[in-house]
């Protein structure tokens, strides 16, 4: 098949990511490079986006961002030349995903030392956590397949609980049949109704994600169903547009640190490919440094960064509260070990209790963060402690999903039942009869226990 151009001329093909010759279509099936069994990675026509100036790119970006016109309220199709380039305006699959807000965590920063303290809240999207910018990309694409002949009969992913919600979101809207295969009682109850509900075929394996992975993958090699893991790089293209975002919604200044966590690894690849295309395009003159952050109980990156990458072993990844994390053998790696070579990068773990810790904390502020994310701010206070991170720099920690989606943690660290966890940070509802004088001495001995006085002179502390 030949490489097509898209819209305006734009082309893009994927190509084998370590280097090895040979282009295929973005419509063709194939996840791997034929030579080296490696990933693919999908690589622009940069000489013909050079052809117009960073300043006309931003200009566009900026006209297009937020409008309803089709399909340019996405924050993904609003960058659609450098993002995919080959799908007909009506074969898009978007729900106007992206676009999220990037928000000064102000009394959190000042918790921690660190003032100039930001959180993309990429939970804030149709599905709720930053899968939707890669799935809209590879519906998308699956859409135009079978638009224009090519048979494709279903999409199926293996998941911890984002990815299926997303896939089974963009398939029923383009009204194409999806599975979904998840690790059976490792994904949280919100997790697990969204594919329900979006109609997919839910399978509930006993096994971990690992497991469905293995499974998924023979699924798609010898069933033809089409693959939606992030071992395919339409997802990667997606997912990029989030370090675009946050330098866009800086006004093209770039911040010192960008804080992830990690665990297929996909996402960590994705912010710094979206990052170094805008470097080499010249809409930025410098990059950030990129912190992945690990749960210590799934932690085979963090053990590789400390051989400087010089090996690595997959693990058994250990069951963590950060369950969308629980990976023990990334797909994405040799792709996030490039990343954080290019980006100065640093890889840092942190234990169950730090993460439950850091999310109540956070949560206190007025987040409602869910334990990856906690995950990411109790990383950026080890590395705050160790003088790694100055108290001076911009700090963005990515928010992968929406606090919503993980109310049973929440609900069970509150009633102080979670397993080998202190929560010191516990505020469970205070049950009460209906009457006004118990409500009104019950509210007095909290105030006074909690803030001190009754005037707020004196605030609560974290
Ligand atoms: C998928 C996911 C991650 C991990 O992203 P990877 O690309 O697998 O590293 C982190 N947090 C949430 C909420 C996720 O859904
Ligand atoms: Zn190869």
């Amino acid at each position: 098949m030949e490489v097509r151009e898209g819209v305006g001329g734009f082309r893009a093909w994927f190509e084998c990511f370590g280097g090895c010759s040979g282009r295929w279509p973005l419509t063709e099936i194939i996840y791997h490079c034929p030579q080296c069994e490696g990933l693919l990675t999908v690589q622009h026509d940069t000489e013909r986006l050079r052809r117009t100036s960073p300043a006309d790119w931003k200009k566009c970006f900026q006209k297009r961002g937020h409008t309803t016109s089709w399909p340019y309220g996405s924050g993904v199709w609003g960058r659609r030349e450098m993002v995919c380039p080959i799908v007909d305006d009506d074969n898009i699959v978007s729900m106007y995903e992206g676009n999220t807000n990037l928000f000064w965590a102000k009394r959190l920063g000042r918790q921690l030392g660190v003032e100039d303290l930001w959180l993309k809240l990429c939970g804030n999207t149709h599905t709720g956590s930053f899968k939707d910018l890669g799935m809209t990309v590879l519906v998308s694409v699956v859409n135009q397949m079978r638009q224009t002949g090519q048979t494709v009969p279903a999409v199926a992913c293996a998941s911890t609980g984002d990815t299926s919600a997303a896939l089974a979101a963009y398939a029923a809207y383009a009204g194409i049949p999806a599975i979904v295969l998840l690790p059976k009682d490792k994904v949280s109850s919100a997790q697990l109704v969204q594919p329900v509900a979006n109609g997919a075929i839910t399978l509930a394996l006993e096994t971990d994600f690992d497991g469905c992975m293995a499974i998924v993958k023979r699924i798609a090699e010898k069933d033809g169903i089409y693959l939606a893991n992030s071992m395919n790089s339409l997802r990667v293209e997606g997912q990029k547009t989030v370090g675009m975002e946050i330098v866009e919604q800086f006004d093209w200044e770039v911040p010192e640190w960008i804080i992830i966590p990690g665990g297929n690894l996909g996402n960590v690849s994705a912010l710094g490919k979206g990052l170094l295309d805008f470097y080499e395009l010249g809409m930025i003159d410098r990059l950030p440094r990129i912190v992945c952050a690990q749960a210590q109980r799934a932690n085979p990156l963090y053990l590789s960064y400390l051989t400087d990458f010089e090996k690595f072993d997959p693990i058994q990844a250990q069951p963590t509260l950060a369950s969308a994390i629980q990976i023990g053998n990334p797909v994405s790696l040799a792709k996030a070990v490039e990343t954080l070579k290019r980006f100065n990068g640093i890889v840092e773990q942190a234990s169950e209790q730090e993460l439950v810790d850091a999310t109540a904390r956070a949560d206190r502020t007025g987040l409602f963060i869910c334990p990856h994310t906690g995950v990411a701010l109790a990383v950026l206070e080890k590395l705050l402690a160790r003088g790694v991170i100055s108290r001076q720099d911009r700090v963005v920690v990515i928010s992968t999903a929406h606090g919503l989606k993980f109310t049973d943690f929440k609900i069970q660290y509150h009633k102080g039942v979670l397993d080998d966890i202190h929560s010191s940070r516990a505020n469970p509802e205070i049950v009460l009869p209906a009457r006004y004088e118990r409500v009104r001495d019950e509210m007095f001995r909290q105030i006074d226990a909690r803030f001190g006085s009754r005037n707020g002179s004196k605030t609560e502390g974290g």
